[in-house]
Formats: structure tokens, sequence, C-alpha cells
């Protein structure tokens, strides 16, 4: 080879390799799949067993013409794959987290601690109950730092939320036993980790109520819908009447006020049998979504163990993540800044409208200083409630702004997430990784 053969080859070289972002060529043009779990499984199945919701005239589960018992069987088959005693279908996330928090009797007076990276629904159930949020530092599970749960724990705490994370749980054992040992009840939100597990055991068995979500971002949809589960039998029978109309049904479906341990405030959010249906569904599947994520996702994280100043989430059991989202830890925020807006620039990029490859600083209300309504420490009430609550007086010192985690302030600040699509193929992880180490070699370099 002649010198300048040399140097052309070397410049093809340079160039092939110079960053789609400094005008180089891009890993990939064509977007990777939509970060939507179970909509990418959704099929015959779905539609088998909704039509015959259709096809039987009776969309409410507890009486109708010739009803489907599309909900009893999602409940049933629930318990029998996860173990649990009790489920119960219900509308959202979001209800089943302020159904859980009212059925153990929480409210003014007490604290709930949360970790500082969260969805805005936990918060919400907190204030909705006239209860007080208590922030906890997260640590590099990016759930919370049971020595920080240890630290905050207070004359007021009365539970603990415990979030399972972007599909993973953390320290869940850990967390499982301080509750314990304090006495606070544990209530897990496994609204991003359904089918997730630690040591070969289900989450949602560690705590007294758990709740799940199935909006469409989870790792099952049925569009809107969540279910709850619990081992107690009181609990659970608060459960039924606080998601219902405040009261128990007969065996006919018809609303039983005679049971005075029920005579409570319900907050309409049973789950309609087109809902049962389509999760009935998609949850026979959740073996496959989530197996498909997780694979995904740890054969990408393997294939770019070894990059300098590239870290990754910390997962005490790879085994029992779902796999819906690669959490990575750069070095500061300008490097996560640059290294998210080139790889975005190389085409690990979903379709228009979805959001596959972000800066942790661009995740919204999944971050404690990210909601307003917190922060000010609004109320949908006039008087200010509850944070003007006099039983409440012991939290007028609390502060929500950026700066009370700092541990959840640095991983916010330099963290970065790539959704993990249920349909990637061995291609689109190729380009992933290539696109990461080309990225990573020239800004963490
Ligand atoms: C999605 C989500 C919820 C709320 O569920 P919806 O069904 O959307 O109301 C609650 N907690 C977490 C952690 C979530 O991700």
């Amino acid at each position: 080879m002649t010198v300048s053969d040399a140097a052309n080859e070397n410049t093809r070289h340079v160039h092939a390799n110079r960053l789609a972002i400094d005008g180089g060529t891009p890993v990939r043009t064509a977007p990777l799949p939509w970060e939507l779990p179970g909509a990418h499984f959704v099929g015959e199945e779905e539609f088998e067993l909704v039509s015959r919701v259709v096809k039987a005239r009776s969309p409410f589960r507890f009486y109708g013409p010739d009803p489907q018992h599309m909900v009893d069987t999602l409940e049933r088959e629930w318990c029998e794959t996860f173990g649990h005693k009790h489920a119960l279908g219900v509308s959202s996330g979001t209800a089943a987290l302020s159904i859980a928090v009212s059925a153990l009797e929480i409210g003014p007076g007490d604290e709930v601690l949360l970790p500082g990276y969260l969805w805005v629904s936990c918060v919400s159930a907190v204030v909705r109950a006239g209860a007080i949020p208590k922030l906890v530092d997260i640590d590099e599970t990016f759930c919370i730092d049971p020595e920080d749960l240890k630290r905050k724990i207070g004359p007021n705490s009365r539970a603990v939320l415990c979030v399972h994370m972007s599909g993973a749980p953390g320290r869940i054992r850990e967390i499982a036993e301080v509750c314990r040992e304090k006495g606070l009840a544990l209530i897990e939100d496994c609204a991003q980790a359904a089918g997730a597990s630690v040591g070969g055991t289900p989450v949602g068995r560690f705590g007294d109520i758990a709740i799940y979500s199935f909006q469409l971002n989870k790792n099952m949809t049925s569009g809107e819908g969540g279910l709850m589960v619990c081992q107690d039998e009181a609990l659970y029978r608060r459960l039924v009447a606080l998601h219902d109309l405040g009261y128990a049904r007969t065996p006919l479906g018809r609303l039983d006020t005679s049971d005075e341990a029920c005579q409570l405030w319900g907050v309409g959010a049973r789950m309609s049998e087109l809902a049962g249906a389509m999760a009935l569904a998609q949850m026979r599947k959740l073996p496959a979504i989530t197996g498909a994520m997780r694979d995904s996702k740890w054969r990408i994280r393997r294939a770019l163990a070894d990059i300098p100043g590239l870290k990754f989430r910390a997962i005490p059991d790879p085994e029992g993540d779902t796999g819906p989202f690669l959490l990575m830890i750069l070095p500061d925020s300008g490097s996560a800044d640059r290294f998210v807006a080139a790889l975005r620039a190389e085409g690990i990029a979903g379709p228009d409208g979805s959001l596959a490859c972000l800066t942790m600083r661009e995740w919204g209300l999944h971050w404690y200083f990210n909601i307003p309504s917190l922060v000010q420490k609004r109320s949908n009430a006039r008087d200010g409630f509850p944070w003007t609550h006099p039983s409440n007086a012991f939290a007028q010192g609390y502060s929500y702004a950026h700066g009370a985690l700092p541990q959840c302030d640095d991983l916010h600040s330099r963290g970065a997430i790539l959704t993990i699509a249920s349909t990637l193929s061995e291609a689109d992880e190729a380009d992933i990784a290539t696109a990461v180490r080309k990225v990573a070699a020239v800004v963490l370099g």
C-alpha cells in the first residue's frame, strides 16, 4: 500500500468513525421500535377475549345479561402465578395507590416515606389522603437506599412506599426488614415492574399491599387498568370496598351496606370487563414480553461492560429484572448531555412521539423536584389541605426542592435512560451496542 493509499484509507476510516453529530455517517437511520412493551404483543388472544365480552353484552364485572368473569379470572390467575392470596382489578395504578393508602387508614398526622425517583401518582396518593410525603434518597439501584430510609424514619412515619423503578427491584429485602423492625406498613409500587422478582420471589410479595398498572407504557397493558394484591383478608375487604363505592357487594353483585367494617368512602375505580379481558390475555404473555426485554437488555449490557467511564444501574438480581430500561451513569452532566445527543444522532431514537434515549434530566415527573404541586405544596382545596392541617404541623419545615436528596440529585444530573423495546431484533441490539461504543470512544475517551 502506498503512503497515499494509506492516507486515503485513514481518512475513510476516520470519516466512517466520525460521530454523526459532527457530520459523520449515523450507525442507523431507521427508527427503533416504540418503547411500549405489551402493545407489541397484542394479537388474536386479546381480540378473542374482548370480543367475548362485547358479544355477551356484559362489560360490567358484577352483573349483567351474561357475565364472562374476565376480571375474576385475571385476579385468580394472577394469584396462582405470583403466589398472592388476594388480587383486585382496578381502573388504574394511580387509583390503586390512593386505595392502598386509605386501606391502611393513613391520613393527617401520618407521613409516608417514598423515594425521590418515582412517579407523580405516588405522591398524589399520599397527599390526597391528607398525609405527608417524606422523601428518602436512592442508591445506585435507583430505588430506596435502605440506609437513608433508617435515617429518615421519625415519630410520624406510618408507611413506606417502595417503588420498583424502571423494571427492576432494588434492595427490597433490606427495605422490608427495616419496615418489620420499625413497625411500618410497606406498600410496593410494581407499576413499572410487573413480572419482576428477587431471588425467585415475585415483587408484590414483600409488602402489605402491592399495586400494578396496565397503562400503555407498562410491561403489560389494557390501555388503562391496574391491579392490587395483599395477603390479609380484612385488608382485602377494605380494598374491595374502597375501589368501589365504599361498601361490599352481595354474591349477586349488589351493594351490601351491612358490614360495619366496610362503611367507607369509595373512589369508583372498578375494572371493566373489557379492560379485564385485555389484561387477562396480556398477563398470559407477560413472561414472553419481559423475557424478550430482559434478554435484549442484558445482551446489550454485557456487550458494553468494559467501557471506561460508562456505568450501569446496580441490579441486585439480574434474573428478576424485567428489562424495559437500560439506565446508565456518566461521569458528569456535561458528558451525559453529549453522550445522549450523540447517540440520538447515530439513530438511537424511536418514531416521532416516542421516548427512546434521554438524559435523566429529560425524564420529567419521575424526579421529586420536577413535580410543581409537591415543591409548591399545592392543594386541591381552598384551605391548603393537607399541608395546613393542624395534625401535619410536624412537617412544616419539609422541603421538596432540588437539593433535598444528594444521591438522587447526582444520579439525575448524570444519568441517561435507554428504553428497550420488547421487539428488538439482533440487528437493533447490535446497532445500539455499536453506537454506544462509537459515541463513548469520543465523548468519554
Ligand atoms: C405508571 C405508574 C403509576 C400510575 O399508573 P397509571 O395506571 O398510569 O395510573 C404509578 N406508579 C408508577 C411507578 C408508575 O410508573
